[in-house]
């Protein structure tokens, strides 16, 4: 791909991505791969910083005259105390995957929520109005729950492992119960049949010979959809034993490359070009496994 941008200049706008590790993402490829395509004067690097200089690397990105940044584990929480503007979506997430530096102030924004909910629009799936049903009860669970609430899903019903956790998410984003519940194993089957939208927010897929997030004797209800928030080059667990249940299933490499589109709308107020983000992490995911070029 040709890369469009002039040489490096004072006048070249930084862009960060702030975690701990650093080395496992994608966002580097993908938003430097849209800078290059659309010309955009800009450079996005990756640090590895600790909890502890977390705020002075937050400082210094504004000092420097940085447009944004991204937040990744395990920072997405602390970033929000650190802004002095919280946007409405990372207030109902209680996350920040995005920062924006603007005139000395920090602004922050959740972007994943709004990828997922995006990603599912694209599987040709509304979330208005249907039971959502979550497996996980982390940092991507609370996001997803958080954005399909906001986009008018009727019931989110949270299974986790360790029940303790989806309760607490639970009272946290739904504090009255409302429409939020926390389900155990032995109802989870009755749940599962009641959902239009069953997602994965637990890490499992995202390594080889990893078990599927449920049971393989599991019913899945087949006119639903399933969304794995792993991403891989290859299918998943979860989105093999979905497909083979009848069921349309989509991996997190959508919501992945919409987050980063969305924060583009953060940062420069237009939305990054999905596609070239699309193609530059499906190239950085086959490289990382060995089977690109
Ligand atoms: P997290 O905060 O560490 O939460 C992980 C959740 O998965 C916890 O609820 C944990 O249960 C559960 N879990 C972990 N190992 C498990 C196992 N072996 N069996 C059953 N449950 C298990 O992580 P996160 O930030 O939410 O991320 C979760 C996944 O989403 C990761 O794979 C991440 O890459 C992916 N993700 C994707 C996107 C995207 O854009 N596609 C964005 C964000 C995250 P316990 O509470 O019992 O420990």
């Amino acid at each position: 791909m040709t890369d469009r941008r002039p040489p490096a200049s004072p006048a070249t706008v930084l862009c960060a991505l702030l975690g701990s590790p650093v080395d496992h993402s994608g966002s580097p490829a993908m938003h430097d791969a849209a800078f290059a395509a659309t010309g955009r004067d800009a450079r996005y690097l990756a640090f590895d910083v600790s909890a502890r200089d977390l705020p002075a690397a937050v400082r210094g990105l504004a000092a420097l005259g940085a447009a944004g940044a991204n937040v990744t584990i395990p920072h997405k929480e602390r970033a929000l105390a650190l802004a002095g503007e919280v946007a409405p979506r990372a207030q109902r997430s209680g996350s920040a995957n995005v920062l924006a530096f603007r005139a000395g102030r920090v602004v922050a924004d959740d972007t994943d929520g709004e990828g997922f909910v995006r990603a599912v629009a694209e599987a040709g799936f509304g979330l208005s109005g249907v039971t959502m049903v979550v497996l996980g009860a982390g940092g991507a669970a609370r996001a997803v729950t958080a954005a399909a609430l906001a986009a008018g899903a009727r019931r989110v019903l949270v299974h986790n492992r360790s029940a303790e956790r989806a309760v607490e998410l639970v009272s946290r984003l739904d504090p009255h119960g409302r429409r939020l519940r926390a389900v155990g194993r032995h109802d989870l089957a009755e749940a599962l049949a009641g959902a239009a939208v069953i997602v994965n927010a637990t890490p499992l897929g995202l390594r080889p010979g990893d078990p599927a997030p449920l049971p393989g004797d599991q019913p899945l209800p087949p006119g639903a959809l399933a969304v794995d928030l792993v991403y891989a080059p290859h299918e998943t667990p979860f989105v093999r034993a979905a497909r083979a249940a009848g069921l349309r299933a989509v991996d997190g490499r959508r919501m992945l490359v919409w987050q980063a589109a969305l924060a583009w709308e953060v940062w420069f107020g237009e939305i990054g070009p999905v596609e070239v983000m699309a193609r530059a992490l499906d190239q950085w995911l086959h490289r990382r496994a060995g089977d690109g070029p």
